[in-house]
């Protein structure tokens, strides 16, 4: 899948690179769905292939064919472990070390963390003095959704590289061409409710559908309106946990921002009555934004979405 609008942001790397003056730290950062992991990984192999050819990576030499089976000795990664909620202080510890080798294939090693935001503040010292004394010829690559959430000293130290979506067209002529084939109001639908960003709608679509997350939609009005928990969390939500939390944290995202979304299609909106109290809404979508991240562990999905959605009744009737 080709990224047209991405293409751009690789030229300017290229340049940099070409003349030295790529810094040791970029970080990518961006809203979710634009494309920001797509272009680090092409950093990753830019900056190890053997014999990159006009600014790309070649794709056959030995170290494109390691990467592309993640076992390039010279390439390390940090993410959140699979039974942790954040990056903890060992991981970054390890890749610390392993960042101070010498590169065995490459004349460089480059590290990977994604996502950036997720280190926990012991994870973000150690990673400083990394950062503050970087080892020669090598390139930490951060990857962030909310950058606002990295400390300061990390920031300062990195050299951003912002991923923005592409113009609404260039986007809309991207989905029909590359994404799930719907009908073109669909498309659309899912291009607003996913703020622009390409990706993200592909994954709205993907996410169950718009079917099933207009499904939820209705529920959280009816919740609102006063109905019962029990008649509206259904098996269907909690055996798709990932993809009901996912819609829940946009629904409550638009619920909150109402007032500063641009209307046309009222299916999208959330009229949920006067405003209610924007801390506890934050709180409601910092929940399920969790609860998504957490939803392949073994915690009662149902138990954690019954809760919530009770919560949201609770916060909506306060507006009220
Ligand atoms: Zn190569």
């Amino acid at each position: 899948m080709n990224l047209p609008w991405i293409t751009p942001l690789q030229e300017a790397l290229n340049e940099r690179l070409d003349h030295d003056r790529l810094g040791h730290a970029p970080l990518i950062q961006g809203p979710a769905g634009v494309g920001k992991r797509r272009l680090a990984r092409w950093l990753v192999h830019r900056l190890l292939c053997l014999q990159p050819a006009d600014g790309q990576p070649c794709g056959q030499c030995r170290a494109c064919e390691l990467l592309d089976k993640g076992t390039h000795p010279d390439h390390f990664q940090v993410r959140i472990p699979e039974d942790k909620k954040e990056i903890p202080v060992d991981s970054v510890r390890a890749f610390n070390a392993q960042l101070q080798l010498t590169g065995s294939i490459s004349e460089r090693r480059v590290g990977l963390i994604e996502p950036a935001e997720a280190m926990n503040t012991n994870a973000a010292n150690a990673l400083l003095k990394t950062l503050e004394e970087p080892a020669a010829n090598a390139w930490l690559v951060l990857v962030s959704d909310r950058p606002g959430r990295l400390p300061a000293t990390i920031r300062s130290r990195c050299q951003p590289i912002s991923v923005r979506p592409p113009d609404h067209d260039i986007a809309l002529q991207w989905l029909e061409g590359s994404g799930p084939a719907v009908d073109s109001s669909r498309r659309l639908q899912a291009l607003t409710l996913a703020g622009g960003a390409p990706l993200a709608a592909v994954r709205l679509l993907e996410a169950g559908g718009l079917d099933f997350g207009f499904q939820i939609r209705s529920s959280l009005l009816a919740l609102a309106q006063g109905q019962g928990v029990d008649q509206v969390l259904s098996e269907e939500w909690t055996q798709e946990a990932r993809s009901t939390w996912q819609w829940l944290a946009l629904w409550t995202e638009r619920a909150t921002k109402q007032r500063m979304m641009a209307g046309g299609d009222e299916a999208l909106d959330m009229p949920i009555g006067t405003a209610p109290p924007a801390t506890a809404m934050a709180e409601l979508w910092q929940q399920a934004l969790e609860g998504a991240a957490l939803s392949a562990t073994s915690a009662r999905q149902d138990l954690l979405l019954g809760k919530w959605l009770l919560e949201w009744k609770s916060v909506c009737q306060q507006g009220r």
